[in-house]
């Protein structure tokens, strides 16, 4: 999230973590630029107006750049030359300031589902459902409750169902910036997940890391 303005960004980032999100932040263009280039988002709130290098600037560097993680934009009130400009730079939605935090969460979700190929809101993996509207998970449509860092495993691996995630994504899912970044603790994760879900959902990929079932078929076998 990059957002210079301490009280919006103090609540975006409220916002997000309480919907499962691990954000990070940047107060300027520098270092949302860095973060982009050496980080791997799911999706980036972009304010335009920025200090260093403008929100507009950074969008058209990474789109050139190859970087095509989904991009919400939040303008300034009524600027609609602000929008138009944002999309044409290559940003997948826009917000205009003041916005409704619930509206905010619903488009991330909304970005984050289109990025993956999913149409439905709630993702399945065989019997697992997981619905980020709600951050609420269910086997057999019993509901499981999980910590928030065991949500943010699940959602990770059943957002890339059918694919291996490797442990350093996973790692860089959980934990948002800043904070200890201890891979062993991902076994404990997908442990806890096992006995709460089923020892069979979460398959361990030797040496690279884990995977789920593409909803609503079993493991397939190693290609
Ligand atoms: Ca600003």
């Amino acid at each position: 999230m990059a957002e210079d303005e301490r009280a919006l960004a103090d609540q975006l980032d409220t916002a997000l973590g309480r919907a499962g999100y691990a954000v990070d932040r940047a107060a300027d263009g520098p270092s949302a630029d860095l973060l982009v280039r050496t980080e791997r988002y799911d999706a980036i709130l972009l304010d335009l107006g920025l200090p260093g290098v403008d929100g507009l600037t950074l969008l058209r560097t990474w789109r050139d750049a190859g970087i095509v993680v989904p991009v919400l934009v939040l303008t300034a009130r009524g600027s609609w030359t602000e929008r138009v400009l944002g999309i044409d730079s290559g940003a997948d939605d826009y917000l205009s300031k003041p916005y409704r935090l619930e509206e905010v969460l619903a488009r991330v979700r909304a970005l984050i589902r289109r990025a993956h190929g999913h149409a439905h809101p709630e993702l399945q993996s065989g019997e697992v459902r997981l619905d980020p509207r709600h951050t609420r998970v269910t086997v057999r449509g019993v509901d499981v409750t999980l910590t928030s860092h065991e949500y943010r495993t699940l959602a990770c691996l059943m957002h890339h169902a059918g694919r291996v995630v490797s442990r350093h994504a996973l790692v860089e899912h959980i934990y948002a910036q800043d904070r200890d970044r201890d891979s062993n603790t991902l076994e404990v994760f997908v442990a806890r997940l096992r006995r709460k879900l089923g020892a069979s959902v979460i398959e361990t990929v030797r040496g690279v890391g884990y995977r789920m079932a593409d909803a609503p078929g079993s493991p397939e076998p190693d290609a």
